[in-house]
């Protein structure tokens, strides 16, 4: 029997490992099991090479638990290892790796940030046990099987044993405070999680833990839509089927393999982040995937492979690295050019996704440059009514003689919602304008930045302004009213409408335009918009009493008369009915207000019924 001491410097060693990846000590398993699938595709290798001659036999590694000697068992039938090479690998080399690990990061702090491959795999496996013992037996002909062991102090025995078959069995006398490891519930959960995919058969009590072809790692040519459709199943067996995906297959200047769900999104979905797993060469690592993906991507799901992603240093570092700069660049580019292929191949399909799409598209193009400028061609606008899509260049080619104001800026009218901007929309639609749907919640922020990013471009909420006025176009429209019927019109709505909030202005519309019309003029409305939802900062706007523009029609015959009642009480009430009513077709009449104009409507009708009784 060889006895020793491991050569490191740092005596206690394993209380600064328990500490560094103390929030995460079931990654020992991972490291294990990574370990073992290393050693047995070492041996196909071999095979496959014709060094090794022997009988592979069933490869497949195996978990196996004996709660009454407390022990947590990772067997293979890899190339196992010879005395030397434990005394190399584990005794030396490992250790070194640790240490070089321990004095790079020490002080950092960081932990849970630090763990993955730092070559300090085996040796993780003492956060959570009292002692470990290596069972191994070398490939070569005629080696002879060694059992080493060690308790986490920097001594350790190595020994020769008598062991059949090739291969290594890593035995873990689980300790006290890690009695949750015996637990075969919490084992099984942790290799579903870690070892899910990876590419030699996982047994745990008789059971195969893993699918070892998953999809991503095949060949497009091979996969039908039906094998991507059931891999997002295995992946998240109780989300709806996903509307489309890219695989991700590159292998210079980095390697990345994967596949990228695109979800259905509705009205009302969660948004949920952290959806994308991170594996390094089918070991799960991490469903952290900032700064790899970009952040408007990170609705997607799926899966990103690469074992060119630095696991083993802390997050700020990751944000400079060069592959992982290149990795972000490349899955932008390839799911700009997925969109783009969509659109010019299936048009309406492309359409019919697009509540869905929009939202990372309209993402994208605003915190991405090179995105935006793919996506320029491929970004569509809905109109409110009928479901036609347009291009940005398409309405422009569409509306640009109406809809060019006087700065010579293409005017986009929009609406958030359909229903309760109606009467504007039909305003609008009357003048041969297109108005465009602009309902979700990336759309305030859309707009605020494409009227930055798009040239002569602005947009206007349909209900910004009466319809004449929505494109700016320096036009005069005169009235038929005389001055002095003019001095009376304003002087009621004066006496009728005193809050200095509410602007009245008489313009000579179209005869066929509503009487009064109500709108909210459209930067005060954005800017209340954004302090609603939290704009840091803007809180005094959302405080600010809503400035309401009141424009009163001129032209429209009611004015005529109203002008001729002699009765000066009913009168007043029907231009405060009238001025009423286009507030109420904003929502903008409440509380007593509305009272009043529900009980002043109610005795107006019954004037009318009474003057309808005595003229007949
Ligand atoms: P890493 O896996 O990052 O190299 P580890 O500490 O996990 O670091 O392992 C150190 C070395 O020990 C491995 O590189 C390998 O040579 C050897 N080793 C570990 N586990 C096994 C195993 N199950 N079979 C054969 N060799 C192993």
């Amino acid at each position: 029997m060889q006895k020793g001491a491991i050569r490191v410097q740092t005596e206690n060693i394993f209380p600064i490992i328990k500490k560094f990846l103390y929030s995460d000590h079931e990654i020992f398993i991972r490291e294990l099991v990574s370990n073992a699938v290393d050693a047995t595709q070492k041996l196909k290798t071999l095979a496959s090479v014709g060094e090794f001659k022997g009988e592979l036999g069933p490869l497949e590694i195996t978990v196996t638990l004996d709660k009454e000697k407390k022990t947590l068992t990772i067997s293979d039938r890899g190339i196992g290892m010879t005395a030397e090479e434990v005394d190399k690998y584990i005794n030396q080399v490992a250790f070194s790796g640790a240490e070089e690990f321990l004095n790079k990061y020490k002080g950092q702090g960081d932990g849970a940030n630090i763990i993955g491959h730092f070559g300090l795999g085996f040796y993780s496996s003492f956060m959570i046990s009292d002692q470990v013992e290596i069972f191994t037996r070398s490939w070569r002909p005629d080696s002879a099987a060694v059992r080493w062991e060690c308790d986490g102090s920097p001594e350790y025995q190595l020994e020769e044993t008598a062991k059949e078959d090739r291969g290594t069995d890593i035995v873990l006398h689980i300790n006290a405070e890690s009695e949750e490891f015996l637990d075969e519930n919490r084992i099984r959960a942790i290799l579903e999680k870690f070892c899910k995919f990876l590419p030699i058969p996982i047994k745990f009590e008789d059971n195969q833990i893993n699918n070892t072809n998953p999809a991503w790692t095949r060949k497009p040519s091979e996969l039908t839509a039906q094998d991507y459709q059931d891999f997002y199943k295995e992946l998240y067996p109780f989300a709806e089927a996903p509307l489309f995906w890219i695989h991700l297959n590159v292998d210079y200047p980095f390697n990345l393999t994967g596949i990228l769900y695109f979800p259905k999104i509705t009205k009302g979905y969660e948004i949920q982040k952290d959806k994308i797993n991170l594996y390094a060469n089918q070991v799960y690592v991490t469903d952290e995937v900032k700064d790899i993906v970009p952040e408007f991507l990170m609705l997607l799901h799926g899966v990103i492979d690469s074992p060119d992603i630095p696991l083993n240093v802390s997050r700020s570092y990751l944000q400079g690295d060069p592959n992982v700069k290149k990795i972000n660049a490349h899955v932008t580019k390839k799911v700009a050019d997925k969109l783009d292929e969509m659109f010019r191949t299936d048009r309406k399909g492309f359409e019919e996704k697009w509540e869905s799409i929009g939202l990372f598209v309209k993402y994208g193009m605003m915190t991405d440059d090179k995105f935006l400028e793919k996506a320029n061609k491929f970004h569509v606008l809905e109109e409110v009514e009928g479901g036609k899509f347009y291009t940005q260049e398409e309405y422009r080619q569409e509306v640009q003689a109406l809809q060019t104001n006087k700065e010579g800026k293409l005017v986009i009218l929009y609406a958030t919602n359909p229903v309760q901007q109606d009467s504007y929309i039909q305003a609008a639609k009357a003048k041969g304008y297109k108005v465009i749907k602009l309902e979700t919640i990336v759309d305030a922020a859309f707009i605020n930045n494409m009227e930055m990013k798009w040239e002569n471009v602005q947009f206007t909420r349909v209900d910004a302004d009466i319809a004449d006025n929505l494109v700016d176009k320096d036009e005069k429209n005169d009235h038929v009213l005389s001055q002095d019927q003019e001095t009376q019109l304003k002087e009621l709505f004066g006496q009728q409408i005193p809050q200095p909030n509410i602007k009245v202005e008489l313009k000579g519309l179209s005869a066929e335009a509503q009487p009064v019309i109500v709108t909210r003029p459209e930067f005060m409305r954005r800017m209340k918009d954004m302090a609603a939802v939290g704009g840091g900062g803007m809180n005094w706007y959302a405080n600010m009493p809503d400035e309401i523009n009141m424009t009163v029609n001129a032209n429209h015959p009611i004015y005529l008369q109203i002008l001729q009642e002699t009765d000066n009480d009913k009168q007043q009430k029907l231009v405060r009915n009238l001025a009423d009513l286009a507030l109420l077709s904003q929502n903008l009449l409440t509380g007593a207000d509305l009272t009043a104009f529900v009980n002043r409507s109610v005795e107006l009708l019954g004037n009318e019924k009474k003057s309808k009784i005595i003229l007949q």
